[in-house]
């Protein structure tokens, strides 16, 4: 039986590394991919773990599948297409390591995702599903990832939502925001960044705008991500703040993706369900998720780069 399964977009990264001697810029191909980048990070912690989702018939395909083996997630579910080639993404990063995209030929591959690709019988008997909103901008892909969300919900899965909002990315900001809210309905744990939610709230006060998404939402569970700050979250009759880490970042890509591999995975090592986790567990797990979240910025790309459970348990305890 599968611990998590994760649904949605999987993709190369080209990230800037330096100028060649000519002065051309240059980049690194990094796998990635939000939902990607999740199950990989829980299956580095040890827990099964499994990504739904298409890559092209190309050696960026290969590469990924490839990658997501190495990191030891279940790539069953990821299959070749000949409708597309693998989704290619240019990240701009800035001076403190924050980055933008650019993509080489949208529509990818992963967005020709259809309902007969998702496994429902594994959906049906797996702990969690997490799924996002990017896998929602596209047809066949939006529907195959409400098929799979729907299940979930029918068999009492725990479904992990990140809305992962790049307008950019979007034909409409209307069609976002519908989507963005389809999942918030279904999600028992919402992982937002403080951007995505003073957006989606009109309040940049993370106490009241999540206060308020969780009783219009009824979300057992919400992460509210503060970069180098840590996290806020907010659970039925509880909220609190969780310290970061001091790091060096210098590449803050997946840093959030893996932060949620691993507050997913605590969640499920407790095996308790959310409303009955004290305040002193709520924090011993994020604090592992916010040292998950900060090791990942100290090197380059994602999906190949999450941490172990002891790089974790070392930087909490230095
Ligand atoms: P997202 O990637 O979802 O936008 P953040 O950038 O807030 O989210 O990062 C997710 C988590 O990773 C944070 O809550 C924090 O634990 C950790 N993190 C991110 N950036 C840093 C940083 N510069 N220093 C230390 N920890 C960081």
């Amino acid at each position: 039986m599968l611990d998590v399964i994760a649904i949605g977009e999987v993709l190369i990264d080209f990230t800037p590394a330096g100028r060649s001697a000519g002065g051309n810029e240059q980049f690194e191909c990094n796998p990635g991919g939000a939902p990607a980048n999740v199950a990989a990070a829980l299956s580095r912690l040890g827990a099964k773990s499994a990504l739904i989702s298409k890559v092209g018939e190309d050696q960026f395909g290969s590469l990924l599948h490839n990658t997501l083996l190495g990191s030891g997630v279940d790539v069953s579910e990821v299959s070749y297409t000949k409708e597309a080639s693998t989704t290619l993404a240019f990240v701009h990063l800035d001076d403190i390591g924050d980055r933008s995209f650019s993509f080489f030929r949208k529509p990818g591959a992963d967005t020709f995702l259809q309902s007969e690709d998702v496994p429902l019988e594994r959906i049906e008997s797996c702990k969690a599903l997490h799924f996002g909103s990017l896998s929602m901008t596209h047809e066949p892909a939006r529907t195959a990832t409400k098929t799979a969300v729907l299940k979930a919900k029918e068999s009492g899965v725990l479904l992990s939502f990140d809305p992962n909002i790049r307008f950019a990315l979007w034909k409409n900001r209307e069609e976002a925001r519908e989507n963005i809210f389809w999942g918030m309905n279904y999600a028992d744990i919402l992982k937002i960044s403080e951007e995505e939610l003073s957006f989606i709230t009109g309040t940049s006060d993370v106490e009241k705008g999540s206060l308020e998404l969780q009783q219009q939402f009824d979300i057992k569970l919400i992460v509210v991500t503060l970069a180098d700050k840590g996290c806020y979250y907010r659970l039925a009759g509880q909220d609190g703040y969780v310290p970061g880490f001091k790091v060096k970042a210098i590449d803050t890509t997946g840093a959030g993706d893996a932060f949620l591999g691993c507050l997913l995975y605590k969640i499920l090592e407790n095996g308790s369900s959310l409303h009955e986790l004290t305040s002193q567990q709520m924090i011993s797990m994020l604090t592992f998720a916010n040292a998950g979240g900060a090791l990942v910025t100290t090197r380059k790309g994602a999906l190949g780069s999450m941490p172990t459970t002891d790089e974790i348990t070392r930087m909490i305890e230095s």
